[in-house]
């Protein structure tokens, strides 16, 4: 997978060096380039921003540096005459995906992080200040898919973080990333469930024992206690995603317990 991040911060995303990541980049699962938004600037002060129309507190980032960037990220060559629903240009290639992370933006989720790792080419521009002319926005959805997205209802300084988050969460979908591609089928988010509590050696601590069936070896009390307790758990914790769960996908048992 391409990915290409805009920012007026590049140093933020040095940890993308280091763990999964940083292999998953050393080993070209991820081709990834961070650019700084500043060298498409063209006045002596690397001018980004500018005061909002209508008046306001905050600075508002100027269209033209970012107009530049995503024209030299997603050549105009690229841009099909109407855009097809799979971002598909005249000739096959692929035109990136632009991510915009922001407050007002779709909720960021596990489903949206494999529908990304699934994208050849992701293209994120980083918000600052009160955030980018929305004409950057309106211009790029003429030519490729755009997608405002949110990492939680709260509000950040920047895009950057919650760009380390997407990219984190969408590269260990990407195959050959996780040595055991089994765990993304067990863990929280992937069947509407959270996962069950985990445990490791010693049996006991401080006190604390790991629960009996976890170390009986019998695969089918086991499984129905991390199935349990995996629902327990959604219930308690996430009415929301409890509720919304299929009932087709619910077991005797599981309406039982
Ligand atoms: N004025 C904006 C608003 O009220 O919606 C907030 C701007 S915020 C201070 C600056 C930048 O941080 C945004 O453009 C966005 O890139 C990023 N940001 C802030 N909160 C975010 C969140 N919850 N999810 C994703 N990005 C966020």
């Amino acid at each position: 997978m391409r990915v290409d991040v805009v920012s007026i911060f590049p140093e933020y995303f040095t940890p993308l060096d280091l763990s999964l990541v940083g292999r998953a980049r050393a080993n070209g699962v991820l081709r990834l380039a961070v650019h700084d938004l500043r060298s498409w600037t063209h006045d002596v002060h690397r001018t980004v921003d500018d005061t909002p129309y209508g008046g306001g507190p905050g600075m508002v980032m100027r269209p033209e540096p970012w107009g530049d960037a995503l024209d030299a990220l997603a050549p105009a060559e690229l841009t099909p005459a109407g855009l097809s629903p799979d971002g598909l240009a005249p000739g096959g290639s692929t035109l990136p995906r632009l991510l915009v992370p922001s407050p007002a933006g779709e909720p960021f989720t596990q489903a949206m992080a494999h529908e990304l790792a699934s994208e050849s080419h992701l293209l994120f521009a980083c918000g600052r200040y009160e955030g980018i002319d929305q004409r950057v926005l309106d211009h790029a959805a003429t030519r490729m898919r755009v997608t405002e997205v949110s990492l939680g209802d709260y509000v950040l300084f920047g895009g950057e973080v919650a760009v380390l988050v997407i990219l984190e969460a969408v590269t260990r979908l990407l195959p050959g990333v996780l040595g055991n591609a089994g765990s993304l089928d067990e863990e929280s988010h992937t069947h509407g469930l959270l996962e069950a509590p985990m445990y490791t050696k010693p049996a006991a601590w401080r006190g604390h024992e790991v629960p009996e069936v976890l170390r009986s070896g019998d695969h089918g009390r086991i499984a129905r206690w991390r199935r349990d307790e995996a629902l327990a758990r959604t219930a308690t914790r996430r009415p929301d995603m409890f509720a919304a769960l299929d009932p087709a996908s619910l077991d005797k048992r599981d309406r039982a317990a």
